[in-house]
């Protein structure tokens, strides 16, 4: 087993401090991943949004003793851990690649490298489980494909492995060669070329070069001839291959691809020899995916009977994690589409960042296809398990109940699915959050069902990491040192408080705000201990401000009188001082200063955390001005403040738009609110967000009506032709707005746009879907990436603050993590 005393050789750094010869077994890059303290090697990575070395003693404290470093004084470091063996190194992500390197080094076995612009995710899952039936495969999790994700990939390879899959994707000339030193593959597939991260690329040219690097040491190179691009790149560089082909001789010579039913059949000729298979997708990518592991597979001479059983049994990969809602109050985490250890991490991370709702349940199939004696593979998974704080076990499948016995959480087992079902009682689940994982042939999918509340076909779909680029997106803007508030007020905008908040906790954000009091006390209720502003706290809430921890914005003389009065014990209480240096809505103004700052000093217990205004046309550059002046007599009025307390406070007033425009202001904290939702309020730097939320529904009936006819109340939708019109299940009690109404507004349906007709009603609109086939069941898009809220707001001439925050509670939220 590899040592910490082997490590400065392999990685070439200098040795700070060995106190001993530990193992080195689990690689951490992310502090907030720690499982097993003993046995993990720390890699302090500085990236651009974050700092690893910042969670060293956090780290230290939670019992690890290893660490690779990039900075620090040598005897420092010894003073502040004194047990721990450390290495200084020049760059801790390339000591990391390099460590990789090394460990793929000890490993005689094949392994496919996986490259293109799409698919390399659904190919390297499809191949797994194609191979599995010979072969004990290794891959990366999930899309674990980056400078970062490739190391920790290629780390799980374990001498019970008999084959890799690995996937590698780059965004920039250069990176490829760094990925290719630590797959080494010795078969290459090129899924194919297109235009996503063209940016960092001169041409597509020299996004193919870049790629191929990746096969410069493979045997054969599998891709499909028709991309020319491809094609000619691999000609020139004589890399040896096996290809296919829907238009010209290949090794795979595909003469005919036709639709039956579910399913496609492909016609071909392999050497010399017309065959054909049944491939069961129909839509174009699936079917070339397929097709790239169809020539694996005949390359590996299976009987083609056999192909044909395994193609079978492909499943469509889930792209993401889905948070759902479910019956009780309770959360589900569905991920039934397969269950291997490294999957099981990731999913369990998702967990653990999610709420303290009450307990953290699982419930787990067998782990199939995982590579490792099964004492050991459940030995590992009950480790995680109790690692990740799980509360309840649920454990399906005969091999995992074998091992019960290694299982120290709360557990019950179960033979199967049906077993499980058989027996359950809803009243046993309340307020938890539970993750559903189980490989495909157990059909978790039911269990699902069981605890899936019957919604209303409405849904507002969050996507999580959308979030957390958004507010990584702010913060590479932040200069060091600058605080972050977000704004989770209105339900966070719409968008969910608590799931948000939590987000933010998770990722670290400093601050929150919300507008009243019982909004604070939910979050808290669920877990939530960021400090929180309460923006409009009303006297009658004061008892439970503090009870809760809440912090006030004081913005009035009585107010903050009021709240003084309420006040007990000689404790200290914070508060916000809100300034009104223009917006004329909340705030004190300088002629109040005198009976403010006297009151103040009657009451040192009350203490002033922060001082700050708002800025009322940020939005807007032809109010540049204005919020100059706003900013100038803030930082006058706030020096004031400190003056006259004779203490610092923290200084802040930058909203969303601010902190695009006027970045040289952000003084001690900034307060992030539609941003982070994914709309720059500028206009200015929109491409650099990503959309948050899609509101969907469904249609609930297709008629046919003729020319003439009318539709919907006061029959303002007048048909002037022959039309088919969908009534689709959301109306104006839902939040859409009743401004639509008329062919003012449009939906998505298939991806085209369907104006509506007629007056919006209450829980239903109609829209026209002349010439679509538009059945019932069908989904409906009101906004979302390819509809964005910026267009809609601005055809019914409203912000879309409003639109976002309109959608009522009744819509469901469904969260999602991809
Ligand atoms: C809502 C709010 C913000 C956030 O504004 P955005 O325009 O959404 O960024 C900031 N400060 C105060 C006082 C607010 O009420």
């Amino acid at each position: 087993m590899l040592t910490f005393q082997q490590l400065p050789s392999i990685v070439q750094g200098r040795e700070v401090q060995a106190v001993q010869p530990l193992p080195i077994v689990h690689l951490l890059t992310d502090s907030r991943k720690l499982s097993q303290p003993a046995g993990t090697l720390f890699f302090a990575i500085r990236g651009r949004y974050n700092d690893g070395h910042r969670y060293l003693a956090q780290l230290y404290m939670q019992g690890v003793r290893q660490f690779v470093v990039e900075q620090g004084e040598p005897e420092e470091l010894r003073q502040l851990y004194p047990e721990a063996n450390l290495l200084l190194v020049e760059n801790a992500l390339e000591a990391l690649q390099k460590l990789a390197a090394w460990h793929r080094g000890q490993f005689h076995i094949p392994v496919v490298g996986i490259t293109g612009s799409n698919g390399k995710t659904i190919v390297k899952e499809w191949l797994a489980q194609l191979l599995s039936p010979d072969e004990m495969v290794v891959k990366s999790p999930r899309s674990y494909n980056s400078q970062l994700g490739v190391p920790l990939s290629v780390w799980q390879l374990d001498q019970h492995h008999t084959f890799g899959i690995f996937e590698a994707g780059i965004s920039q000339p250069g990176e490829m060669e760094k990925l290719q030193q630590i797959i080494r593959p010795t078969l290459g597939i090129f899924t194919n070329i297109g235009s996503a991260h063209d940016e960092g690329f001169g041409s597509h040219q020299q996004k193919v070069a870049e790629k191929l690097k990746l096969f410069k040491e493979v045997d054969l190179l599998f891709y499909c001839a028709d991309h020319t691009l491809i094609d000619e790149a691999v000609q020139a560089q004589g890399i040896t291959s096996f290809t296919w082909s829907r238009s010209q001789p290949a090794d795979v010579y595909i003469t005919a691809a036709t639709t039956v039913g579910h399913k496609t059949i492909i016609e071909y000729i392999y050497k010399a020899e017309k065959q054909r298979l049944a491939i069961p997708f129909t839509d174009e990518a699936s079917v070339e995916n397929a097709l790239h592991c169809l020539a694996v597979l005949l390359y590996r001479r299976l009987p083609l009977s056999e192909i044909q059983d395994r193609l079978d049994r492909l499943h469509p990969v889930a792209m993401r994690l889905e948070m759902k809602e479910a019956i009780n109050g309770c959360y589900l985490i569905d991920d039934t589409y397969n269950n291997d250890l490294a999957g099981l991490a990731i999913a369990l991370d998702l967990l653990v960042n999610q709420p303290q709702r009450g307990r953290r349940t699982v419930i787990l199939s067998d782990l199939l296809e995982s590579g490792l004696p099964e004492e050991k593979l459940y030995r590992q998974v009950a480790e995680l398990v109790q690692a990740r704080g799980v509360e309840r076990l649920i454990a399906i499948g005969e091999k995992i109940s074998r091992y019960s016995s290694l299982f120290r959480v709360p557990a019950e087992f179960y033979m199967s699915t049906a077993d499980f079902l058989a027996q359950f009682n809803p009243a046993r689940f309340r307020d938890e959050l539970m993750l559903v994982k189980g490989a495909r042939v157990f059909g978790f999918e039911k269990i699902v069902q069981a605890f899936q509340q019957k919604v209303h076909g409405t849904v507002l779909e969050v996507n999580l990491d959308a979030l957390v680029h958004n507010l990584n997106y702010y913060r590479s803007k932040l200069a060091p040192g600058t605080r972050l508030m977000v704004m989770v007020k209105a339900f966070a905008y719409g968008s969910g408080s608590f799931e948000v908040a939590n987000l933010l906790q998770f990722h670290r954000a400093d601050y929150l705000a919300v507008a009243y009091v019982d909004e604070g006390v939910a979050l808290r209720e669920q877990g939530i201990t960021l400090p929180i502003m309460v923006m409009n706290p009303s006297p009658d809430s004061f008892a439970k401000l503090r009870q809760y921890s809440l912090e006030p914005e004081i913005y009035a003389l009585e107010q903050l009188q009021a709240y003084i009065a309420s006040l007990s014990a000689s404790a200290i209480y914070k508060i916000h001082l809100k300034l009104d240096t223009g917006m004329h809505r909340l705030g004190f103004t300088e002629d109040d200063f005198d009976a403010l700052f006297d009151l103040l000093q009657q009451h040192p217990q009350v203490q002033v955390v922060s001082a700050f205004s708002h800025l009322a046309g940020a939005d807007e550059a032809v109010h540049n001005d204005f919020s100059q002046q706003q900013i100038s007599t803030f930082r006058k009025m706030a020096a004031v403040v400190e003056g006259r307390l004779g203490y610092r406070v923290i200084k802040h007033i930058l909203n969303s738009a601010g902190i695009v425009r006027f970045p040289q202001h952000q003084l001690d904290m900034v307060r992030l609110g539609i941003g982070i939702y994914g709309v720059e309020a500028t206009g200015d730097e929109q491409e650099a967000l990503r959309p948050v939320s899609t509101l969907k529904t469904t249609v609930s009936q297709v008629k046919h009506i003729r020319q003439g006819e009318t539709v919907g109340y006061s029959r303002k939708g007048v048909a002037d032709a022959d039309k088919t019109i969908a009534t689709i299940a959301i109306g104006y009690a839902d939040g859409y707005d009743r401004r639509f109404s008329n062919g003012t507004g449009q939906v998505l349906i298939h991806g085209q746009r369907c104006p509506i007709i007629g007056n919006v009603c209450m829980d239903m609109c109609m829209v026209d879907v002349t010439g679509l086939e538009v059945k019932a069941g069908d989904e409906v898009i009101l906004f979302g990436p390819q509809l964005t809220l910026v267009e809609l707001a601005k055809s019914i001439g409203t912000i879309p603050y409003e639109l976002l925050t309109n959608v009522s509670s009744r819509v469901k939220r469904v969260f999602y993590s991809e």
